[in-house]
């Protein structure tokens, strides 16, 4: 664990207990390697507009996915101007769906809520840090930045073990577990081709929504 994981790990609790008391705030930044890119997850060690409600609520959130039956203990709220515009836990079992993370969820409430895929300007609050599909999510939503409480090394031992995908992403695709081949097929391409020269509206929705 690294020293940025460690003190948050130590801090978030005290500051879950005494939010008034504790309202010291600098920042700091875990980076993290991912094939060939090196990105950043803000850590949220102290972080200016850091809130800890909104880490309470996705608390909240976490013990009622497990309580209800619908998904494993994990909650993320998604925050803009200060406003919940989405919330969620994971609902994994309820939905029969292996992609329906909390964070997944969240993000999708937070577009339907915004009526738009991109959510720049918002922060995300998280139970647990974000595996690599839902890290993927987030930024092709365009979030801004994510504070998680629970690490991946601290959840590891209870079966949240995700870095095997990480050691996926990192080889080859020819070296991966699961086949992953190209194949050659003209007519896909085409339907591209004929996609960039359709002038309807139906080929761009984004367009009439200003996205
Ligand atoms: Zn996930």
């Amino acid at each position: 664990m690294c020293r940025c994981n460690l003190v948050f790990a130590l801090s978030v609790p005290l500051r879950l207990t005494f939010p008034a008391i504790l309202g010291i705030k600098t920042s700091a930044w875990n980076w993290i390697n991912f094939p060939n890119l090196k990105f950043q997850i803000q850590c949220s060690e102290m972080d200016q507009n850091y809130d800890a409600a909104y880490m309470l609520r996705a608390i909240e959130l976490s013990e009622l996915a497990y309580k209800s039956g619908k998904g494993l203990p994990i909650g993320c709220v998604i925050t803009k101007n200060g406003k919940i515009i989405g919330e969620g836990h994971n609902e994994v079992f309820q939905r029969m769906n292996p992609t329906a993370h909390a964070e997944m969820v969240a993000i999708e409430k937070a577009c339907g809520q915004t009526e738009s895929v991109q959510l720049s300007g918002c922060e995300l609050y998280t139970t647990v840090e974000p595996c690599p599909m839902c890290l993927a999510a987030i930024y092709w939503a365009k979030i801004d930045k994510v504070y998680y409480a629970n690490t991946s090394s601290q959840v590891e031992p209870f079966g949240f073990d995700d870095s095997f995908i990480f050691d996926e992403l990192r080889k080859n695709a020819a070296e991966r577990q699961i086949g992953y081949l190209h194949v050659t097929e003209p007519t896909a391409f085409h339907v591209i081709e004929k996609w960039k020269d359709a002038d309807d509206a139906a080929a761009y929705p984004w367009d009439e929504k200003g996205i």
